[in-house]
C-alpha cells in the first residue's frame, strides 16, 4: 500500500502547547473527567470578554466587510496602527503595514519571504516556539541565544554576540515575553539595537502583550530607539482586546529599509498570495487600538489580571523546591522546580504524569525551546480560587514524588 508521509519540511517543526500532551488530555476527558486547561493563552475561555463596543461593531460591519479588502488591510485600520505607533515614538508608514489573520500567520510569512536553506535567525530560549517552528519550516536554522533567569529573564548579550555568524540574518525578540512574562528596559534594548546594526541584521520584535504590562512599567517598542536598521514589529488585539479567536494582527516594518527592499517585495507577495486577512476583524481595529482603557482595568491593584498574577506567584514561591521570577506583564509564568530534589529528568513526562495524576494541564519547559528539563510554564488566566486549587495539587503530587 502506498503510504503518504507528510514533509521533511517539517522535521524540526513542533508546537508542544497543542503537541502530544494536549491530546493525553483529550482523552482523559474523552473518559470523562474534566481538565483545569493552564495551558493556552485564550482569554475568551477563562471568561475574559471583549469591550461590547468590539462585538458590537464586528455585528455592525458584518455587511460591509463581506468582501476581500487590499492585501495589507484595511486603510482605515492601518491609519489608526500608524497613529498607535506614534504614541511610542515608532514611525511608520501605513504602506509597510501589513494586517494579518493574528500575529501567527505574519510570522510564518516574515520567516518564508526571508530565510533561505541554511540561513540562520537568532531567536530567545525559552521562546514562544512558533518563532522557532517557523524559522525551521522556512529551511533556516534557528540558534538559540540565552534569556537569564537569574536577570529578571533578560537576553544575555554576550551569548546573542557569539552566536553570531555569517549566516545570520535576524534576531528575534519577544518583549514582552511569553512564556517568562519579562519586560526588557531600554538598556538591553540599545544593546541588541547596537549588534543588529554591527552585523546589519533585521531585528523582529513580537510585542503581542505591550499593552499587558503590570507595575506602572513602560513598554519601550525597540523600533523607537533608532532609525538605522530595519525592525519589524509584531503586535495584534488577541491578547490585549481579548478576542484570539477572531484572528487580528498586524506587523510594520520600520527603521533603514534600504538593505531590504527585496525582502519587502517577497513580503508583498506573500501577501497578496493569502489574497488578504478576514475583513471584519480589520474592520473593529480603528475603534479597538485607540482604547487604552479596557486592558489596564485587568493591570491594576483589585484587577483579574494583576491580582492573578499575585496569587500564583506567592503560592508557587511558598511550594518547596520552586523558585520562580515574578512576571512583568503577559499572563504566564515560568517556574522552575530543583529537579535534583525531585529526581526530575524528563519535563515533559513530569507534565504528563502531573496531568494523569490531578487533571491539571501545564506546558513542559523543553516545549519552549528551553534546554534544561526543570521548568514548565503555567497560565495564570484562571480565576485565584482555581489557580489555588492548581498549586495545591501541585504541592501534593511533588510530596509524592521520590524525593532525593
Ligand atoms: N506571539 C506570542 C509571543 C504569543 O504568545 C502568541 C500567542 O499566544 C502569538 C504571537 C500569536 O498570536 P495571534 O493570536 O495574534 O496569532
Amino acid at each position: 500500500m502506498k503510504v503518504l508521509e507528510k514533509s521533511k519540511k517539517l522535521e524540526n517543526v513542533k508546537y508542544a502547547i497543542r503537541g502530544p500532551i494536549m491530546e493525553a488530555a483529550k482523552s482523559i476527558e474523552q473518559d470523562g473527567f474534566e481538565i483545569l486547561k493552564l495551558n493556552i493563552g485564550n482569554p475568551a475561555v477563562f471568561n475574559f470578554s471583549a469591550p461590547d463596543y468590539i462585538l458590537d461593531g464586528m455585528k455592525d460591519n458584518i455587511k460591509n466587510t463581506q468582501g476581500y479588502s487590499d492585501s495589507k488591510g484595511l486603510l482605515e485600520a492601518r491609519f489608526a496602527i500608524k497613529d498607535y505607533y506614534l504614541t511610542k515614538d515608532v514611525s511608520i508608514q501605513t504602506d509597510d503595514i501589513y494586517i494579518g489573520n493574528g500575529v501567527s500567520e505574519l510570522i510564518l510569512m516574515s520567516m518564508q519571504a526571508l530565510v533561505n536553506n541554511g540561513d540562520e535567525i537568532l531567536v530567545p530560549m525559552p521562546d514562544y516556539p512558533l518563532w522557532t517552528a517557523s524559522v525551521n519550516l522556512a529551511g533556516g536554522k534557528a540558534v538559540h541565544y540565552t534569556c537569564d533567569e537569574d536577570n529578571e529573564w533578560y537576553p544575555n548579550i554576550n551569548d546573542i554576540k557569539n552566536k553570531i555568524t555569517e549566516r545570520t540574518k535576524g534576531i528575534i525578540i519577544i518583549n514582552p515575553n511569553n512564556p517568562t512574562g519579562a519586560v526588557y528596559p531600554k538598556e538591553v534594548l540599545e544593546q541588541i539595537m547596537e549588534i543588529a546594526k554591527e552585523n546589519e541584521l533585521i531585528i523582529f520584535s513580537d510585542e503581542i502583550y505591550d499593552r499587558l504590562v503590570f507595575d506602572d512599567i513602560k513598554h519601550i517598542s525597540i523600533a523607537s530607539l533608532s532609525n538605522d536598521i530595519p525592525v519589524i514589529t509584531f503586535s495584534g488585539l488577541s491578547k490585549s482586546h481579548m478576542v484570539a479567536g477572531f484572528r487580528i494582527g498586524w506587523m510594520c516594518i520600520s527603521g533603514n529599509k534600504e538593505y531590504i527592499k527585496d525582502y519587502i517585495d517577497g513580503i508583498n507577495l506573500l501577501s497578496s498570495m493569502r489574497l488578504c486577512s478576514n475583513v471584519p476583524g480589520q474592520s473593529i481595529i480603528a475603534k479597538a487600538i485607540k482604547d487604552t482603557e479596557s486592558t489596564k482595568k485587568y493591570l491594576i491593584p483589585g484587577g483579574r489580571l494583576y491580582e492573578q498574577r499575585e496569587c500564583i506567584y506567592n503560592r508557587l514561591k511558598s511550594i518547596p523546591g520552586i523558585t520562580v521570577v515574578k512576571p512583568k506583564a503577559a499572563f504566564y509564568i515560568f517556574p522552575k522546580i530543583d529537579s535534583k530534589m525531585y529526581n526530575i529528568c524528563d519535563d515533559e513526562k513530569f507534565v504528563l504524569d502531573f496531568l494523569k495524576s490531578k487533571h491539571i494541564l501545564f506546558v513542559n519547559g523543553t516545549g519552549f525551546n528551553y534546554d534544561k528539563q526543570d521548568h514548565f510554564r503555567l497560565v495564570y488566566l484562571a480565576e485565584c480560587d482555581k489557580l489555588k486549587c492548581a498549586t495545591d495539587s501541585l504541592e501534593e503530587f511533588l510530596k509524592n514524588i521520590n524525593r532525593k
